[in-house]
């Protein structure tokens, strides 16, 4: 990145927000260059001998030039990061409201948890009978995960949703081709998250779109229409993007299992019906979770991610190694494909076991709720959702609210019409209330779709001043109080990005301001 443009992006102009200040700082805002224009060569917050002398190995092929590292002191760099992490907004700083993400709060139990010595400080490597407690650990998470979904066995491995639904489409193709059968499509619904589609893609099999019905959910009938031998799977969300719970989700598992095809369930959702509903009930044979949804485990750059895959009988032998066996009293890994306890296995997901402190941070979750808890928890972010689109859709338009609505509440812009305002507005409009925006755009099937997604997180009092903000701003936007919208945020420590230009021209690499005019002479 470089300071070109930055002007439009600086800290606000004086007549907006107050006199200007010397310093571009404003208060508690601080402003913040970048490490390379902060930074000097000949400063370093470490000591470190000068090496011994020593032959160079490389060759000739060693560096001429300095690094040109910049250099700050330890309270330099500390004052960088810390000032940059007030920018951010997070769970932790307020409600956070991106639909389908599940951005729930975080216990600090699980990072009490997580930090225990015998998870924190142990190496993948470590001779497996100095881990077995961790190894426990996963045994047990394995436990829930299939208890709460009914499935056969489950992959620890993938590293996110979008890894977990790779993995999960790689057994299906697996199972198809020890079968003998190399079908070609896979049937996606138009509301999927683009990770859908992506996936299929990847693995070469072609996508086919289908149809969402007017009220937002998936026709059966349209199901049946894209099915043929040559189809290797449907990957379905339930509760769906637009979150709705697909009332026919059984009729299409049977469809799908009639032409020998796969049913892959998105479990981005899960958190709307954990505890109530078993997935393997419904006829899924492979599904995703996200731990850092569901599970509360931090994530939206507090990561990293989880993305355990659950499978049903038809499916369990192609899971990938590592498999955690039990021999006697102990627990073993079984690190090959092809030996015995991952026999089928479709090979590795990943270097390792996957997110060991993603691991204990959601069964630290698991077990501090209990059965009950969890069950509630699916029920009050319910709760939490209709009590949003009931309490908004008499100033947003609210699509498909015929049904009630499971852990999101869905807006379209249709309530915008003739105020000159888009979706992007109003969640620009958001910030500078103090929230996080709802996601924008997605579903893509919904015109200008805002999705919201309070979880179980949000005490009543949260709600309520979340949907009078939202109130208040669909009354100015109705009133034709278009400043509050269009310069929006007007009072973040940055203001609207060109997105479009960010994604189509992205700045990758600092250059000095001095070399980029000497190139331009
Ligand atoms: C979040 C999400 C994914 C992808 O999960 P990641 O963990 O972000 O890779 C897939 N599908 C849906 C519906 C999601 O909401």
């Amino acid at each position: 990145m470089n300071r070109e443009g930055r002007g439009a992006t600086a800290p606000q102009s004086a007549s907006e927000t107050g006199p200007a200040t010397f310093t571009g700082n404003r208060a508690l805002d601080l402003e913040e260059g970048l490490l390379f224009e902060i930074g000097r060569q000949e400063v370093t917050g470490v000591d470190l001998d000068e090496p011994a002398a020593f032959a160079p190995r490389l060759g000739g092929l060693e560096r001429k030039a300095p690094l040109g590292l910049p250099g700050l002191s330890e309270p330099e760099a500390m004052r960088h990061y810390v000032r940059l992490s007030r920018m951010n907004y997070g769970i932790d700083s307020g409600l956070f409201p991106l639909g389908s993400c599940t951005m729930k709060h975080n216990p600090r139990l699980n990072e009490r948890m997580a930090r225990l010595a015998g998870f924190a400080d142990i190496h993948p490597l470590q001779p497996v009978s100095t881990v077995q407690g961790a190894l426990g650990l996963m045994k047990e998470l394995s436990r829930y995960l299939l208890t709460l979904t009914g499935m056969d066995a489950v992959a620890l491995p993938p590293k996110a949703g979008a890894h977990g639904e790779l993995c999960g489409m790689m057994a299906i193709k697996a199972a198809h081709e020890a079968n003998g059968r190399k079908p070609t499509i896979v049937v996606v619904p138009e509301s999927a998250h683009g990770t859908n589609p992506a996936t299929a893609a990847l693995l070469g099999y072609q996508v086919k779109s289908i149809p969402a019905r007017a009220d937002g959910t998936v026709d059966v009938e349209e199901v049946k229409k894209a099915l043929s031998p040559d189809v290797a799977a449907i990957m379905l969300t339930n509760p769906n993007t637009c979150g709705l719970f697909e009332p026919d989700v059984v009729a299409i598992a049977q469809a799908v299992h009639a032409v020998g095809a796969y049913f892959y369930a998105d479990g981005a959702n899960f958190n709307a019906i954990l505890g109530k509903v078993r997935v393997g009930d419904l006829g899924v044979d492979a599904m995703h979770i996200n731990l850092h949804k569901t599970f509360s485990t931090p994530h939206g750059g507090g990561g990293p991610g989880a993305g355990p895959v659950v499978l049903s009988k038809a499916l369990a032998p192609f899971a990938p190694a590592p498999a955690l066996v039990a021999d006697g009293d102990s627990l073993r890994l079984v690190e090959q494909q092809g030996q015995a306890g991952a026999a089928q296995a479709l090979g590795r997901m990943s270097a390792f076991h996957g997110q060991m402190g993603m691991f204990v941070r959601a069964l630290s979750w698991m077990l501090s709720h209990g059965a009950d808890g969890m069950r509630q928890a699916a029920e009050d972010a319910v709760l939490s959702a209709n009590y949003i689109r009931a309490s908004l859709q008499d100033v947003m338009s609210a699509p498909f609210a015929t049904r009630p609505a499971m852990h999101e509440a869905l807006f379209d812009d249709s309530w915008l019409e003739g105020t000159g305002l888009s979706t992007l507005d109003v969640a620009k409009a958001l910030i500078d209330e103090g929230y996080h925006p709802m996601t924008v755009y997605f579903p893509l099937v919904v015109h200008g779709a805002m999705l919201i997604e309070p979880t179980e997180s949000e005490s009543k009092a949260s709600l309520d001043l979340f949907i009078a903000t939202l109130r208040d701003l669909a009354m100015a936007a109705k009133a034709g109080e278009k400043e509050r919208f269009l310069g929006a945020p007007h009072y973040a420590p940055r203001r609207r990005l060109d997105e479009t230009r960010a994604a189509r021209a992205p700045v990758l690499r600092w250059v000095k301001p001095q070399a980029v005019a000497e190139a331009a002479e």
